[in-house]
């Protein structure tokens, strides 16, 4: 019953489905039986009621016919109109009492209700083909749109026809639909840093090979200056004919990846570098050694024996702060807590790298016992890498002075140098990893920019705070806060 009424309710149903013809046919089918019966029984004339009640339904089926979609209405109501002009005519003309009446009202509804079954069932699939098709252009569009790569799409002739934002970000500018590729060009198109030859462009290319053209690097500067190394792969679009009728290019901002690419290179060959040093040193020492093993000069043996030590102590340095670089990158720095006397661990790495220091003497001020939960080794690990940067770091200075400062909650341990010092706008960055502050002057000094990374992983990873003063030519001063033990 509620499915019945709600094929009759106009409002409800109305240019939705087919069935909506259901309400204008069966109002028709009343309407002309009622006016046949009220001619007939009471009027005794139809002709006269009967045309009113044709333009009453005439006009009610025009509203109908509208309100259930636009082509199905007025191909129904002309059809409609048609066939009641004529019955009045003919009423009109003849003078004839036409008994086909209700008849006529019946074929006229068969017509009205097939015409309008069909257009609406054609309607309805037209419809549904066109949302559907409509919908599959939507989820490509979005995906296109959300690409992490730019997208550039073109007709057969490398006529710009579409462009995901991502390409808009990564060139800087917005590439104008209509663009051709190969014929006009962006001012800053290089491969290699050598102006782009149109013909050679990848679109082009694929276009005019017909196959795919993958991964080729191009050197691109945007208007803000920035040069970014792309890469971009096009590759033909073919109907079922195999005729082109479209090309794609993917673009890739590679800057990054290429900067890592050199960081890794550079580091590789400094490693390398760093590594060779010491070797070299330490076959140097060895083949002096054995020379004076044959003399039997024990005062030079035990020097070269000291200077071997040295060497090898260098090379495990060496090797600790890339295991250690890669422990941090793979969270697996482990730290064991205990609490210690922090002076203790001082005097440690004082009394280590003092007798390796020719030239410096370092100084600690206040000796007073300072218990601190920490990993010994680490700090100490710390302690060294500040020290042995001071002595490095001011090859004409006397001095280094190791203080501590407490607090209530922390320790403050600083280690001071008369050194080269370190501008203001590297004294943040020293802290990145592999970092070196390029010197102008004729001074080079060895090391992997890795120290005060580990160091500063290390200090964060107790909770505290590495942080540098510096004035350059007059040195620097590296502190950091440790966490007191509360048992002490
Ligand atoms: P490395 O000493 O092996 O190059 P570090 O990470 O220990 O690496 O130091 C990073 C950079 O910070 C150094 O290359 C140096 O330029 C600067 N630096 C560190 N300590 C000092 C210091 N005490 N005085 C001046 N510059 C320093």
């Amino acid at each position: 019953m509620k499915r019945f009424l709600r094929y009759i309710n106009p409002v409800n149903h109305l240019g939705d489905t087919h069935y909506s013809f259901i309400f204008p046919l069966v109002c028709n089918i009343l309407l002309c039986i009622l006016s046949e019966v009220f001619a007939y029984g009471i009027v005794r004339n139809p002709s006269i009621v009967g045309n009113y009640i044709i333009f009453l339904n005439v006009a009610f089926i025009i509203y109908f016919s509208f309100r259930d979609g636009i082509i199905g209405g007025i191909i129904s109501t002309c059809i409609t109109i048609f066939y009641y002009f004529y019955i009045i005519t003919t009423r009109h003309y003849t003078g004839q009492q036409l008994d086909s009446g209700v008849e006529t009202t019946f074929i006229l509804a068969l017509i009205y209700s097939l015409l309008a079954i069909t257009i609406g069932w054609l309607k309805q699939t037209i419809d549904k083909l066109i949302e559907r098709e409509a919908n599959e252009k939507k989820h490509l569009e979005t995906i296109i749109q959300q690409l992490p790569v730019g997208v550039l799409i073109t007709d057969a002739k490398g006529k710009l026809t579409r462009r995901n934002k991502q390409v808009d970000i990564i060139l800087g500018t917005k590439i104008p639909i209509g663009f051709i590729f190969g014929k006009d060009t962006l001012p800053s198109e290089k491969i290699n840093n050598k102006p782009i030859i149109p013909s050679k462009a990848p679109l082009m290319e694929a276009i005019q090979k017909g196959k795919s053209v993958m991964g080729k690097e191009f050197t691109y500067t945007r208007n803000d200056k920035k040069t970014l190394t792309l890469r971009v792969s096009s590759a033909p679009i073919q109907n079922k004919k195999n005729q082109i009728v479209a090309a794609v290019s993917i673009i890739n901002d590679i800057t990054h990846q290429k900067e890592l690419e050199k960081q890794k290179d550079d580091f590789l060959s400094l490693a390398s570098h760093e590594l060779k040093t010491p070797l070299t040193s330490l076959k140097m020492f060895i083949d002096l050694q054995k020379m004076e093993f044959q003399k039997q000069d024990m005062k030079k043996i035990t020097y070269y024996n000291q200077r071997i030590s040295d060497q090898t102590n260098k090379i495990k340095e060496l090797v600790n702060d890339l295991l250690n670089v890669s422990r941090i990158q793979t969270g697996k720095l482990a730290f064991t807590l205990e609490s210690f006397d922090i002076v203790e661990v001082i005097c440690d790495a004082v009394e280590g790298l003092q007798a390796t220091a020719n030239n410096h003497k370092i100084q600690i001020i206040s000796r007073k016992k300072c218990m601190v939960r920490a990993d010994r080794y680490r700090i100490y690990q710390v302690l060294v890498n500040l020290i042995s940067n001071a002595i490095k770091y001011s090859p004409n200075g006397k001095k280094i002075i190791v203080r501590l400062k407490e607090d209530t909650t922390n320790v403050v341990i600083s280690v001071q140098d008369f050194g080269i010092g370190i501008d203001k706008e590297q004294q943040v960055k020293i802290f990145n990893k592999l970092y070196q502050v390029s010197n102008s002057t004729e001074q080079t000094f060895p090391g992997l920019g890795l120290g005060l990374y580990i160091s500063k992983e290390i200090v964060d990873r107790h909770k505290g705070k590495l942080w540098v003063e510096s004035t350059p030519g007059k040195g620097s001063t590296f502190f950091f806060s440790l966490k007191l033990s509360k048992t002490s």
